[in-house]
């Protein structure tokens, strides 16, 4: 694999090796169905590189953490819950509930949202 690294099934998704719905792409996201939903929308967006989480950003950063939040509103029209509202979630790190370590926006909504986790 040329831009990942070689465990992560982010980075698998990114490169085609594993499969996903995908819901919206750019060239430097990617965003997608999440495999086990809890809410009717659930969906990933990600860094097509790989970024372990988002407390590694960097001013280096900027555009693409930019980029996240803008496809996250194109997800929302696409699936078309700008009106109704949802939530935009980002789990950094253990406490922070991260498991999979590639950076990712949750999108959640079709529900009405309630607690902080
Ligand atoms: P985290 O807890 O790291 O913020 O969330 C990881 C998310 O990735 C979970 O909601 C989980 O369901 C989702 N996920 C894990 N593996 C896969 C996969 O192979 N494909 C897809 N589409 N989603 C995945
Ligand atoms: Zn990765």
């Amino acid at each position: 694999m040329s831009n990942g690294v070689s465990d992560c099934i982010f980075c698998k998704i990114v490169a085609g090796e594993i499969p996903c719905k995908k819901v919206y792409e750019s060239d430097t996201v990617l965003a997608f169905e999440d495999i086990n939903p809890i809410a009717p929308v659930h969906v990933l967006v990600i860094p097509k590189r790989h970024v372990v989480q988002a407390d590694e950003c960097t001013e280096a950063d900027r555009e693409l953490l930019g980029d996240m939040m803008l496809a996250a509103g194109e997800v929302a029209r696409i699936k078309g819950i700008t009106e109704s509202g949802y939530r935009l979630v980002v789990n950094n790190g253990q406490e922070g509930g991260q498991v999979v370590h590639h950076m990712h926006l949750h999108v959640l909504g079709g529900r009405q949202m309630r607690g902080m986790g």
